[in-house]
């Protein structure tokens, strides 16, 4: 169900490489843990990481929660981080590369999260637009179990 998503989509250094020029291009700075952090985002995809896994991610070095707290915050501010809130009402964040509307499909037992550009999104901000709003933002999250969680569960 993934595969194809992984075939097309650019090597994980190369999507690190644009993570790190959209932090400079919002003035923020490039340090070691932000480089850390996305490559263990890009390395756990399609799952979506708590600040816990964040800290016990072997890549990470064991940050402290401050730090993953603060980089997370700050990295969400400028839009480079997204999150999904799982069962459990816990923050779980993955690396946001899409700039313009988005839907996500999170898995509420394994937490894999897709993201879909899909043509109707356009049209529904169109509803909003038509009502006078500006500078349209719209995330929509669609939640349920994916194809291997629901065979475990049958
Ligand atoms: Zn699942």
């Amino acid at each position: 169900m993934f595969s194809m998503q992984t075939v097309r989509s650019p090597s994980s250094k190369t999507r690190c490489r644009k993570a790190l020029d959209r932090l400079v291009e919002a003035g923020l700075r490039r340090t070691d843990f932000r480089r850390k952090l996305f490559a263990l985002l890009v390395e756990s995809e399609p799952y979506a990481l708590s600040v816990e896994e964040i800290r016990n991610h072997p890549l990470a070095e064991r940050p402290d929660a401050v730090t993953v707290y603060r980089n997370v915050e700050a990295l969400m501010r400028i839009g480079l981080l997204d999150c999904v809130t799982d069962e459990k009402g816990r923050s779980r964040y993955r690396l946001n590369e899409t700039q313009g509307p988005q839907l996500k499909i999170a898995c509420r037992d394994c937490h894999a999260t897709l993201v879909h550009s899909s043509p109707m999104l356009p049209e529904l901000e169109s509803v909003a637009r038509a009502l006078g709003y500006t500078g349209l933002n719209s995330r929509w999250e669609i939640t349920g179990y994916c194809e291997d969680c629901a065979e475990k569960r049958s």
